[in-house]
């Protein structure tokens, strides 16, 4: 598959996905990506990319919603690490 920007060879590759939706930044490792091996261009599935900016919008509306919450704690749960 050739890059649609400079025409180099598209490889398949885990990238990361690092955005920011308002003011929330969401990181994404190991999404499998094609990768222009000349000029960088990445494409990610449109269902994947989709789903990821589902999941990132319904996350910062509900750290929006603790923002303006006076006492955020009161909803508090548990992040398991790792
Ligand atoms: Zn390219």
């Amino acid at each position: 598959m050739k890059c649609g920007e400079c025409g180099g060879t598209m490889r398949y590759a885990q990238v990361t996905l690092d955005e920011r939706f308002g003011g929330v930044r969401f990181v994404i490792e190991g999404i499998p990506a094609l990768v222009c091996d000349r000029c960088g261009t990445r494409e990610v599935s449109a269902p994947l990319l989709e789903a990821f900016e589902e999941t990132a919008a319904q996350l910062e509306r509900e750290v929006a919603k603790l923002k303006f919450s006076e006492r955020p704690l009161e909803l508090a749960g548990r992040v398991s690490e790792g």
